[in-house]
């Protein structure tokens, strides 16, 4: 199994290139040559096992054995372990019909732990097999850069840099990334927001002169490395579930957890419809319900990790409901990166509804939200949860539908308290970051400061 880019890239790459690459050498994202397709009843089997082995049955399905079976057998692991509530699927029914997913036991409380835990040991092999060192540049709304951080430090093959837009992450997030001492990680807080962070990201991927000191790459969800972090999970929970076809209602920023269920259904797993549930920075759910994707200055809101107004993830959507058109793709996100302003055709419109469907959630109905889950049901959930679960009670009439819980509600004490009247219990993870020592190089919004820090750092 092999790698092609969504822009037109053909000579095909190896999982353990387009791991490193990040993106791809056509200016796109990584997507495998084809979609390899599985027995459904086989699936069916692995899902109801053991989450590591059917985590090595996918990762092995998608190439990731060209690292060899032991760095298979690592990575399985460290994401079992990030992934397992009290030794089984953390899948909680709330009512007939509708359960949450915790996908939050993991080191920083979030669910991009699943994928970075993953992730690190792999990126290891690969750079151990090839003799190289790499630099991770990586932007953060806010877990991102915190699960990066706890899965990359003290790597000795990476070094990370983490931009993070100052002010606009929750403390508890900020403090997950910059108390961690290790000096192969460099905290940036950038002066602007998230859709900053992440163009000085693709900026610095580009640049020849960083490519002098050694490979560069991101561990952003635009990495092919993180989708495949995210796929077992679905398989589990529906298993878990019982039911047939389970809808997932995806609480939804650059689109990567979403596009990791679009896969699962993709090879054939017990695996529904899909729906993204965005807050109010929704260019996402725009394009796919108005048909024009335009950007706009992101806003911030309660569900910070999902503040986000060019989803990178979206590109890989539209290739495949372009029909696997590199030229036809390339020219819709060229478009949209020179105007901001893309109106999708009538066709392209339709064949993104036949993949996914998206919904809006207001601050409002979200913080409602956080007060009915705790008072019909006892859960103390986050707002992204609660955007997914808002979501996923207007979308109920009858079928299965599985809300996926993204963070534990303690990362964002006060939307929470304000939603419940008190405070969410602080577990032990969050309590010993108090008083810590932090580092952070702050900079201006601006490409040029963006990559002196860096060059300073990587020398
Ligand atoms: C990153 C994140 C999301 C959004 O996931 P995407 O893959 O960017 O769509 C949702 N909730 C939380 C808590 C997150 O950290």
């Amino acid at each position: 199994m092999n790698y092609i880019g969504t822009r037109g890239f053909h000579n095909h790459r190896t999982f353990a290139g387009a791991l490193l690459d990040g993106l791809a050498p056509d200016g796109g994202l990584y997507v495998p040559q084809s979609w390899p397709s599985l027995d459904a009843a086989e699936l069916a089997t692995a899902a109801k096992g053991d989450y590591g082995v059917l985590t090595e049955k996918l990762l092995t399905l998608f190439g990731v054995d060209v690292l060899g079976a032991e760095a298979v057998k690592a990575a399985a692991a460290k994401t079992k372990a990030a992934f397992l509530r009290n030794g089984e699927t953390p899948l909680t029914q709330v009512e007939d019909n509708l359960w949450i997913l915790e996908l939050w036991h993991g080191p920083t409380l979030a669910f991009k732990d699943m994928a970075m835990q993953m992730i690190a040991p792999l990126t290891d092999a690969a750079l151990s097999q090839r003799g190289e060192k790499l630099t991770l540049v990586t932007a953060t709304s806010g877990d991102t850069g915190a699960a990066a951080v706890r899965a990359f430090a003290g790597s000795a093959h990476v070094r990370l840099v983490v931009f993070h837009p100052l002010g606009r992450v929750s403390p508890v997030q900020r403090l997950q990334m910059t108390t961690v001492e290790a000096d192969n990680v460099l905290n940036i807080g950038v002066e602007g927001d998230f859709d900053d962070c992440q163009r000085f990201v693709k900026q610095l991927l580009g640049e020849a002169s960083l490519k002098e000191t050694g490979l560069i790459s991101s561990v952003n969800s635009i990495n092919w490395g993180r989708l495949l972090g995210q796929v077992p999970y679905y398989l589990a929970a529906a298993a878990a579930s019982g039911a047939d076809h389970p809808e997932f209602v995806v609480p939804t920023g650059n689109f990567g957890d979403a596009f990791a269920g679009w896969a699962g259904r993709k090879i054939g797993a017990n695996v529904g419809h899909l729906h993204a549930a965005v807050n109010s920075n929704d260019a996402l759910s725009q394009a796919i319900n108005t048909g024009r994707y335009v950007r706009h200055q992101a806003t911030p809101t309660a569900s910070v990790s999902m503040d986000v107004q060019a989803p990178s993830n979206f590109e890989r959507l539209v290739f495949e409901a372009s029909g696997r058109e590199g030229a036809a793709t390339k020219a819709l996100f060229d478009t949209f990166a020179a105007d901001g302003d893309v109106t999708l055709s009538a066709d392209m419109q339709s064949a993104l509804k036949a993949e996914v469907s998206a919904s809006t959630v207001s601050e409002e109905t979200t913080k409602k939200t956080i007060k009915h889950a705790y008072d019909a049901w006892g859960q103390v959930i986050c707002p992204h949860t609660a955007v997914a679960v808002a979501a996923a009670l207007e979308r109920k009439s009858g079928k299965p539908i599985i809300a996926l819980s993204t963070a534990h509600a303690a990362k964002f004490p006060e939307f929470v308290t304000e939603a419940l009247g008190f405070a969410p219990e602080v577990p032990e993870a969050i309590q010993v970051l108090y008083g810590r020592k932090e580092t952070i190089t702050p900079i201006k919004n601006d490409y040029a400061a963006a990559l002196a820090a860096v060059k300073g750092f990587v020398g």
